[in-house]
């Protein structure tokens, strides 16, 4: 079956009891006992597992090409919930442009838990150096955030199965519709569903998908349900009522993304366009063998400094000023105020997540806004 058809197929089960086509939110915590004791529908309470979650994890499961899916309340917990499986003392690679969130998750919540390293991920020798004895786990996300930095994913993990690590890919930015990392070889694919998935800017979220049954994810199975770090029947219903779209809207996105990028590129006052979908991008070849399309996220180098980028931002309107991505409104951010003191990103960065209104409009505000 197609993207398409999985997406609006594989996460919808039907009412048998009042023949609703579309699958109806089961708010209770708690299911009832047959006369043995057991369990007639398998569900026992929803902290451990709930029916419109078992639908979310279906379609995960089937979009990415995986075995299994688990679905928690953000993106973060989802990240959480692989590094809280390691074993303590376990060594972890990660690259050094990276969601800055789970940088700093693991910077200072497993700072006497793992031994990590933010590394060069990209240039394989950096890699190689820094593998040890020890290493169990490499982290990848590509295309990057917030510099768009791509990742040979089969690369790295033909390097990663000599020394017996994991893999994990971040597949937010590009979503299975333009990169199947598990098909690739990954171990895990992770997304915080906050964004594309979600696809609306109102709902958190985030999600693993293994390629196998393994022991290591039984433990992911268990910190899910008791760590509980869970979403609600709520948000898993909205979950699987936008993943249904994702395939246009990512078509959408990409489509936007795309001539804005060859606009900007050519505009004076741009320094440089990141973009995985420009020849210029230095590493097209790469992108072009392991993704089908190019997402909705560029970031822009403006020229004349910190100043001018914000002066940029301030006069677009169609733009909003906003953190986060993936939703159809477009978002634009002066990435490394977010991010910290500690930031490698450029001070003339603005990450922009293009949304779904008519390209048109859009390069008029930039236009307008550019000067
Ligand atoms: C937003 C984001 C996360 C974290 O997800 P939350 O849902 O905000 O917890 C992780 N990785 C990437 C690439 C993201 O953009």
């Amino acid at each position: 079956m197609k993207i398409e058809t999985i997406a609006i197929h594989a996460g919808n089960v039907p009412d048998e009891v009042t023949g609703a086509v579309i699958q109806p939110i089961v708010m209770s915590t708690t299911f009832e006992r047959n006369a043995e004791g057991g369990y007639n529908s398998g569900y026992i309470y929803s902290r451990s597992s709930n029916p419109n979650r078992t639908s979310l994890e279906n379609v995960l499961t089937r979009l990415e090409g995986g075995a299994d899916a688990a679905a928690f309340s953000s993106g973060n917990a989802a990240g959480m919930a692989v590094f809280q499986s390691l074993k303590p003392g376990t060594h972890v690679i990660l690259p050094d442009d990276m969601y800055h969130g789970l940088r700093n998750q693991v910077k200072n919540l497993f700072a006497d838990i793992l031994e990590f390293d933010f590394i060069e991920i990209n240039d394989l020798d950096v890699l190689k150096q820094h593998i040890k004895p020890n290493t169990g786990l490499i982290w990848i996300e590509t295309p990057s955030n917030p510099l768009l930095k791509i990742t040979d994913i089969k690369k790295v993990i033909s390097i990663a199965k000599q020394h017996n690590i994991k893999v994990v890919c971040d597949n937010t930015f590009a979503t299975p519709v333009f990169q199947q990392p598990l098909l690739l070889g990954a171990d895990l694919v992770m997304h915080s569903s906050t964004k594309y998935f979600g696809g609306h800017s109102d709902l958190m979220g985030g999600v693993l998908i293994t390629a196998e049954k393994t022991d290591w994810w039984a433990k992911i199975r268990q910190v899910q349900e008791m760590g509980g770090a869970i979403p609600s029947p709520m948000d898993c219903y909205y979950l699987v009522r936008s993943i249904k779209t994702l395939p246009y809207r990512m078509d959408g996105h990409a489509k936007n993304a795309q001539l804005l990028a060859e606009y900007l590129e050519k505009h004076p006052k741009v320094e440089r366009v990141l973009y995985p979908g420009l020849p210029s991008h230095p590493q097209y070849d790469i992108i072009k063998q392991q993704m089908n399309g190019f997402g909705g996220m560029l970031s822009i180098l403006i020229k004349g400094g910190e100043e001018e980028s914000k002066r940029v931002i301030n006069s677009l309107t169609l733009f909003t000023q906003a953190t986060s991505l993936g939703g159809v409104e477009s978002l634009i951010e002066h990435r490394a105020s977010i991010e910290g003191p500690d930031t490698k990103t450029p001070r003339t960065l603005l990450r922009v997540s293009v949304g779904l209104e008519h390209i048109d409009d859009l390069i008029a505000d930039m236009e307008k806004a550019l000067g």
